[in-house]
């Protein structure tokens, strides 16, 4: 056992540089403490500049309110704020701010110097401070606002300065905190400037809509959706992407609770939930949230760099974002058309006018045809001639033709389209009125009856078609009891249902939009669904995923050769469908590639 050693009260000076680890990790941190500063001295016209990754130099100067000689030098004390009173405060406190450690941190781990002054005086200060030590007060001829350069940042830090990154790796961190913050306010001008050289310059008084266009490009801009949604004292506005910008990680989600960025795991939970069947597990679709809430209920004193907030009831906060992103993302003729992806720009009027002349079938022989009923698509008889070519031909009880059907899709990604044919014995590939399609006729098939069962079953419609003769299925133990549990859910989803003891069910009947399924596979995929999702029978997300599986286990398979006919009827069903663009989970059904695309490949400007 070792002897006690005597305990004496560390120096303000090692509290100081112990503290300053909490505050500061790198010189990207700087850049956040010192912008937050700047917005909450009111400035209009923020600047940023790094050398070196940040390590040498990180300088943010502000035209906000400035401080008068006193307060800059009360400033760079530790717990010195102008923001809060009182611990009460906090709950309602409206500035980025409020520790009063920021200022003390970065000073105490670089070399220092602060230049301020209000416009209402007629001459600035200035500090220097070397390692927390104040090494020279003076006048400063400056113009109103604030300057604060951070050099050497962890110069007498060893161990901090260890952890540091490369350069590039130190300034893709400050370009990102540069990017959030500029993003969060666009009514601010900003400019950041790096080893010299301008690298980005934002014009003050942007809407949030060209903020984003500038910073993430025009390309991904046109793949966000409005989000605008307000339930009861929380809104949510913002732009979310559609599922086809998405990607490996959440680099391009960003999220500002009351204008500050926060991150929060019930936040994140909810953006995957409202892209759930829209995005396959592990892609991430770009947004940009804008959550308000009374500040009451937001707890955002939790970390030092108030980076990760606790809601008070983050239930509510959670389904607002749900449903907000879900909103955005259902398509409706009006922002389908101007904001979304695949949806055209109005086609000109020649086209529209001959529009029903446009589905046409341009080869004429397929490999031999093999029959295969499409479950829950309209059939034409397997000898119909192109709907176009006859009109009258069409079965007395399919009263619109395809063309019709297709031109009356509200939320249709084509307004005519052609297919031409099938490749690699899988794809499907049609010509629109903007550029060519490839479509997988399992994933469009997927997405057709999940939506119809879905539909069905929410508006509780089911229909079930009687099996000829009653199947038994034998299931693995875990997962027949997982359908056990979920017997009540299963019988609503139009299955006829019975439990025949041990692991084995007798199927009587199938969803009839299912068509001639296998009921052993169908079964089989809802019951391992239910089994590893630990879904609670009912909920929603339950309900989506045995629907989902229903759908892929009864859609076409891959290889599967299709007659023309079938690829139309698909290619209609599909373009009525809410969300035509990828498979309920989450994969594409088709992909677009523009003439405008085609030209620039081509070398065609
Ligand atoms: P906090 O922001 O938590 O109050 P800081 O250490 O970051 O703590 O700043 C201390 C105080 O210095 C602030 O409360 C504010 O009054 C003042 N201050 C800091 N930066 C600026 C600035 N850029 N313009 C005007 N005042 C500032
Ligand atoms: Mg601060």
């Amino acid at each position: 056992m070792p002897a006690p050693k005597p305990i004496h009260v560390l120096s303000d000076h090692v509290i100081n540089k112990i503290a300053a680890g909490e505050v500061v990790e790198r010189p990207a941190s700087v850049v956040k403490e010192l912008v937050e500063n700047a917005l909450d001295a009111g400035a209009t016209q923020i600047e940023v500049e790094a050398v070196g990754g940040g390590r040498q130099l990180v300088a943010i100067t502000d035209n906000g309110c400035g401080m008068g000689r006193d307060d800059a030098l009360l400033a760079i004390e530790r717990h010195a704020t102008s923001k809060i009173q009182d611990v009460d405060d906090i709950e309602h406190v409206a500035t980025l701010g409020f520790r009063g450690e920021a200022l003390a941190a970065i000073s105490a781990v670089s070399h220092f110097t602060l230049t301020t002054r209000p416009a209402a005086d007629l001459a600035g200060t200035e500090l220097v401070i070397a390692g927390g030590k104040l090494a020279d007060v003076k006048d400063a001829g400056c113009p109103p606002g604030t300057r604060i350069e951070a050099r050497r940042l962890f110069f007498n830090v060893p161990a901090r300065r260890k952890f540091l990154r490369a350069d590039a790796t130190e300034l893709a961190h400050i370009r990102q905190m540069f990017v959030v913050y500029a993003l969060a306010h666009p009514e601010v001008g900003w400019r950041l400037v790096v080893d010299g050289r301008e690298a980005m310059r934002l014009a003050a008084g942007a809407t949030l809509g060209d903020r984003l266009r500038d910073i993430v490009g025009a390309d991904l801009a046109r793949q966000l959706r409005p989000l605008d949604l307000t339930r009861h004292d929380i809104t949510v506005r913002g732009y979310a992407g559609q599922p086809a910008a998405a990607r490996q990680d959440r680099t391009e989600q960003y999220v500002f609770i009351n204008g500050r960025p926060a991150s929060a795991a019930a936040i994140y939970h909810a953006i995957n939930e409202g892209y759930h069947t829209l995005l396959p597990p592990g892609r991430h679709a770009p947004i940009f949230l804008f959550i308000e809430v009374d500040p009451e209920q937001v707890d955002v004193n939790v970390h030092p760099t108030k980076k990760e907030v606790r809601f008070r009831q983050p239930g509510a906060i959670r389904d607002a974002v749900i449903e907000a992103i879900r909103r955005a993302l259902q398509p409706t003729p009006t922002t389908g058309i101007t904001s979304s992806l695949l949806t055209m720009p109005p086609p000109t009027t020649a086209i529209a006018a001959s529009a029903e002349q446009q589905i046409k079938l341009l080869i004429p022989d397929l490999p031999p045809p093999r029959t295969f009923q499409f479950p829950g698509l309209p059939m034409l008889p397997p000898s119909a001639p192109p709907p176009t070519a006859v009109p009258g031909a069409a079965p007395p009880a399919a009263a619109p033709t395809p063309a019709q059907e297709l031109k009356n899709a509200a939320h249709s990604p084509w307004l005519w389209c052609r297919v031409l044919g099938q490749v690699g014995g899988l794809y499907v590939v049609l010509e629109t009125e903007d550029g060519l399609v490839l479509m997988d006729p399992h994933a469009a098939h997927e997405r057709v009856l999940f939506e119809q069962l879905l539909k069905q079953y929410t508006s509780h419609a089911v229909k079930s078609q009687g099996l000829l003769a009653p199947e038994t299925v034998e299931l693995l133990p875990a997962t027949a009891e997982a359908v056990r549990e979920n017997l009540p859910l299963l019988r609503e989803m139009g299955f006829g249902l019975a439990d025949f003891g041990g692991d084995a069910f007798i199927v009587d009947a199938l969803p009839a939009c299912l068509g001639g399924a296998s009921s052993r596979a169908v079964l089989a995929a809802i019951a391992e669904s239910l089994a590893k999702g630990g879904a609670r029978g009912g909920s929603a997300r339950a309900v989506e995923e045995a629907v989902a599986q229903a759908a892929c286990k009864a859609a076409v398979k891959a290889r599967d050769v299709l007659r023309l006919d079938e690829i139309e009827q698909l290619v209609v069903a599909l373009a009525r469908a809410e969300m035509p663009y990828t498979c309920p989970h989450g994969r594409p059904t088709i992909i677009f590639t523009s003439y405008g695309e085609l030209h620039r490949k081509f070398g065609r400007a």
